[in-house]
């Protein structure tokens, strides 16, 4: 997979810290490929103490945009000139728009869950309910993508009980009409809660490589045929908690689709091409 580089390539990135396994080039450089785009995507692995000269440096050197990891998020937010829909709900953003010098920030992590929803398990949440385990970034995103799509009840159980809390006290504002609650990461707490629940999304880093072989962030014996189970973590393909789901008789699904859909959303941003319309490949995360 190459880009062949001249005098008009433009330039795409992603910024964070550290960035030794991710997955961001191989998407963007194989859609630039295939499209016939003349971008280059490169991983910007910055030291906190250097993010601001970093941001400076990009709008110098003109790239056309960039993607943001942990842990700056929410530092991007806080530098970019003008934030869009639903970056400000999430309060966090993950891809950035350069239009002549003007930074435009985006957050495409919850389009994206929304899509690999839609795509890969054919739910849409509209009336549902829904829980989310963990109560970082990814649950925002999660939240949001959830409580914007229409979920009618959504319960939020975390290890560190009052993050929760705060989490969906920010939400109850924003969407009074939704059934909305938090609570602690216990099984005494969610067993009556996911017999209820159609919807179970892991945003915890429980059970990632290499820390596979660890209890699932859920107890298997409150997990049933009735729900779709989905684990944001996409290596390894399959994780403890999804083993577990799928010898309850649930439906799984990894992060796989989400990290694809966020980064393809990025991509039309950046170039204004369709990169939805590709095949890509089986297996294309985990083939060398
Ligand atoms: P984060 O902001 O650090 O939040 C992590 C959350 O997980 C916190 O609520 C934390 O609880 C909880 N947690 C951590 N270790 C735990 C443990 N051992 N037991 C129970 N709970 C635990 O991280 P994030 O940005 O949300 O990312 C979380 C995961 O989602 C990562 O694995 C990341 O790779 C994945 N992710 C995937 C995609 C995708 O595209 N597929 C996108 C974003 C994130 P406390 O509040 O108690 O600390």
């Amino acid at each position: 997979m190459t880009v062949d580089i001249d005098s008009g390539t433009q330039l795409l990135g992603l910024l964070g810290h550290p960035l030794e396994h991710s997955f961001s080039p191989k998407i963007h450089n194989y859609a630039c490929e295939k499209l016939g785009l003349n971008y280059a995507y490169l991983c910007f692995d910055i030291l906190p103490e250097d993010l601001k000269e970093a941001l400076a440096g990009l709008r110098a050197l003109g790239v056309r945009g960039f993607n943001v990891t942990i842990p700056y998020k929410r530092d991007v937010m806080k530098a970019a000139d003008r934030l869009h829909s639903p970056a400000d709900e999430i309060g966090a953003v993950n891809t950035v728009v350069n239009e002549n010098g003007i930074f435009h920030a985006y957050n495409t992590d919850a389009g994206g869950f929304l899509r690999m929803l839609k795509k890969e398990a054919g739910f849409s949440p509209a009336g549902s309910s829904a829980l989310i385990a963990g109560a970082g970034g990814a649950a925002r995103a999660v939240g949001i993508s959830l409580l914007e799509a229409g979920v009618d009840s959504l319960r939020v159980v975390n290890r560190t009980p009052g993050k929760g809390k705060e989490l969906v006290a920010e939400w109850r504002e924003f969407y009074p009409g939704t059934d909305l609650d938090a609570g602690e990461l216990r099984k005494e707490y969610y067993s009556p809660l996911l017999r209820e629940v159609e919807l179970v999304v892991d945003t915890t880093p429980v059970g990632m490589s290499p820390n596979t072989d660890v209890e699932p962030v859920l107890s298997p014996s409150v997990l049933h045929s009735n729900l779709l189970v989905v684990d944001l973590v996409y290596n390894p393909a399959e994780t403890v908690l999804m083993k577990a789901a799928r010898r309850a008789g649930a439906t799984t699904l990894n992060g796989e689709g989400m990290l694809l859909y966020q980064a393809l959303e990025a991509f039309q941003l950046w170039t204004g091409v369709d990169p939805f319309q590709l095949d890509w490949p089986e297996n294309f995360f985990h083939r060398n």
